[in-house]
């Protein structure tokens, strides 16, 4: 859903002129563009984000959830308000060494797969070989 939402405003940009670009997104003209989309999907798509990833499987836990839903919008100010805000009763530390650990496992897991995110345990960060 991350990329759709790229690539709705995308396709906006390639079909509009760029006055009316400007006017239907004012944020992501000119400059600063991917900045601009992932403060807007965070800010106000996260829980849709959230949705989308619950109902691929209702069973993940929330914690993993939240660190798949905030992947790629990690230097957005709402991500570091919400890591702040210390979710989960987490510290910020633990949270962001989980979404490293997340974000370098869905990169290149090593053969170890996704951990399955019920405890923070699973996020003992691990370097690939
Ligand atoms: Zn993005």
């Amino acid at each position: 859903m991350h990329e759709a939402i790229h690539g709705y405003i995308d396709y906006f940009r390639a079909t509009l002129s760029q006055s009316e670009f400007q006017i239907k997104f004012p944020l992501f003209a000119p400059g600063g563009i991917l900045d601009a989309e992932h403060e807007t999907m965070a800010n106000n798509y996260i829980n849709n984000l959230r949705a989308v990833i619950e109902g691929q499987n209702d069973s993940i836990a929330d914690f993993m959830v939240d660190l798949m839903a905030w992947s790629g919008l990690q230097e957005t100010a709402a991500y570091g308000a919400w890591r702040n805000s210390m979710p989960y009763g987490l510290s910020s530390e633990d949270i962001q060494a989980s979404m490293n650990t997340f974000l370098h496992a869905a990169s290149d897991n090593c053969g170890n797969g996704l951990p399955d995110g019920d405890s923070l345990g699973d996020f003992n960060f691990e370097p690939c070989n």
